[in-house]
Parts: structure tokens; sequence; C-alpha cells
């Protein structure tokens, strides 16, 4: 089955410790989309302007990512910059330059509206709700989000939650949506916002799930050295999103798994600036590390 995938198709420049790479193939769907590609067919809505590169295009067909909803909009692409610290885990923006996304909004071609699967990757929950309205009746959806929209769109987003599936966020925003420290606590919480998924990320230390009243604790595949961490929220759920419409049976058994798969896509997306290393990946090589983190949580 496929996953719709929305979110944000980026121009990114990143600076680390070691290196300064500009223009890279970046955005929250760019990266979920790759990842789901391992499992099935994604579809991308999202927007690029004019300077947009043909290598990228023609990198997301290489992933057979279906680019129907993609529009190629007069203006710039947009473009966000960031720096890293010698650490790897503490990011800063440099400057986020909105370019066409400022005026977009996604309009769903007929073929993605019963998408079974779908993931409002990063991007401004009113382009979000917008999506869903366009949707007829999807079987899972996921919404992901970051720290700007608690702070400058805080009822879109809690209005968002009561019409997603499951949500994911990473374990700073959780604190601050629900104004406690302990996790475990901050899932209870936000499942009475709506979700009845919550999976809560937490960087090079894996990511907890809470459903049906458990937790699941999905390692992260430890990496001797990370290169460029960006995108690998986004990798993570949508490498999960892709796993979970190609499995067969109901969500619920599925889930567990679907998280392992995402943590892996997730570490491959570390090991390259950009998308550089997760394009070179193989669902061969995807399934070689799942088999390797397996036995290092066996006991
Ligand atoms: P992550 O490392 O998983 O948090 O995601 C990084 C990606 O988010 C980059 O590829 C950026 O292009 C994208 N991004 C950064 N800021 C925004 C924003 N305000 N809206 C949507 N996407 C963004």
């Amino acid at each position: 089955m496929s996953v719709l995938i929305v979110g944000s198709t980026a121009l990114d420049s990143i600076k680390t410790a070691r290196a300064e790479v500009p223009r890279l193939l970046g955005g929250s769907a760019s990266h979920a989309a790759v990842a789901a590609s391992f499992f099935g067919p994604a579809r991308l809505v999202g927007v690029v302007g004019e300077d947009f590169p043909a290598r990228y295009l023609k990198l997301y067909r290489k992933h057979h990512i279906d680019l129907e909803g993609l529009r190629i909009a007069p203006g710039r692409t947009f473009h966000w910059s960031g720096e890293y610290e010698v650490n790897m885990n503490n990011r800063r923006t440099l400057a986020t330059e909105l370019g066409v996304f400022a005026t977009f909004s996604p309009q769903l071609p007929e073929s993605y509206r019963n998408s079974p699967f779908v993931l409002l990757a990063n991007i401004a929950p009113s382009l979000q709700h917008h999506v869903l309205d366009q949707m007829r009746r999807p079987k899972y959806v996921v919404a992901d989000t970051m720290d700007l929209w608690l702070n400058t769109a805080l009822d879109d987003l809690l209005r968002l939650l009561k019409r997603v599936d499951g949500f994911v966020l990473n374990e700073s925003e959780a604190r601050q949506l629900t104004g406690e420290e302990n996790l475990a606590r901050a899932a209870k919480k936000i499942h009475r916002l709506g979700p009845r998924h919550v999976i809560v990320k937490k960087g090079e230390h894996g990511a907890i799930l809470s459903a049906g009243g458990k937790l699941f604790v999905a390692p992260a595949y430890p990496l001797e050295r990370v290169v460029d961490p960006t995108g690998a929220g986004d990798s993570f759920v949508g490498g999960m999103m892709g796993y979970l419409a190609g499995a067969r049976g109901p969500v619920e058994g599925n889930l567990r798994r679907a998280m392992i798969y995402g943590s892996v896509v997730a570490s491959f997306c570390c090991e390259g600036f950009g998308l550089t290393a997760t394009t070179r990946t193989s669902r061969a090589a995807v399934e070689k590390r799942v088999k390797e983190l397996e036995s290092l949580t066996r006991f």
C-alpha cells in the first residue's frame, strides 16, 4: 500500500565541525519519502522553486517516488541552513528562507486522495490540516512536528492532534507541550489530546512508543561516527510508515518492528550529509542492520 507524505521539500546548507556543504537535497518530506521508498510506493506532496536542481528530481525518481503531487512554482525553493556543535547533538538554525513555501497550499492529485497511509511530516500544522481535509478516509495517519509550531501555531497543532492516529515528536517538544519532565507521564498527557499512538524521539538514545497502555523502547543503531544527523527524525518516521504500509495485518501488531526499521534507516541518514548516505543504501543493507539491532538487544 502507498504512503502519502506531505512536508517540506528543501535545499539545506549544513555546517559541522568538519565540513560545510551548501544546497543539499533536504526537507522533512524528502527525507521521509526516500526512507519510506525502501518498503513500497511513496507519494510526495510539496513545492519547489524553479531553482530546484534537476538532479534532485532524478534522485526522487531513482527511488520510485511518485511526484504527481510535487509542484514546481515560480520563485525560489525553501532554503534552510543549520550548524552543529562538535557533539553533533546541538543544532542551531542559521537561516530559514521560505521562498515558494510562503504561499503554498497543497492540492492533492485525485490519485492521492485514497492513500491508506498518510504521513504529515514536519510543516505548518495549517498545511497538515489542509492535506487531511482532502483525504478520503485514510487507514492510518501520523503527524510529526517541531518546536517552531509549538511556539507559533499551537492552536492549529492541538486541533490536528484530534485528527491523527499517531503523533511523533522529540523529547524536548514532548516536555514543552505537556509541561511534564517525565516522558512516560508526558506521553499519557499527549494521549488525552487525541492520538492513540505517541512516539517520543530521543535522538541517539532511540525512541519510546506509548500505545494500548504499554510502553516500547526502540534503540537507535549505535554508530561510531555521525557525519550529519539532519533528517534523522524524518527518516525514522518515513521508514516506520513505509514499513507499516508494506506489512500485513493491523498496524498495532507491526508498530514495534516498524520503529526498528525506522531507527535503522535513520542510522544510514546520519552517515552522510543530507540524503547522500540514505540514497546509497539498499533494502538488503537495511535488513542486515535490523538483524544486528536484534542481536544487540536480545537478552
Ligand atoms: P530533522 O533533522 O529530522 O529535524 O529535520 C531536518 C529537516 O527539516 C531539514 O531537511 C530542513 O529542511 C527541514 N526544516 C527545517 N526547518 C523547517 C521548517 N520550519 N518547516 C519545515 N521543515 C523544516
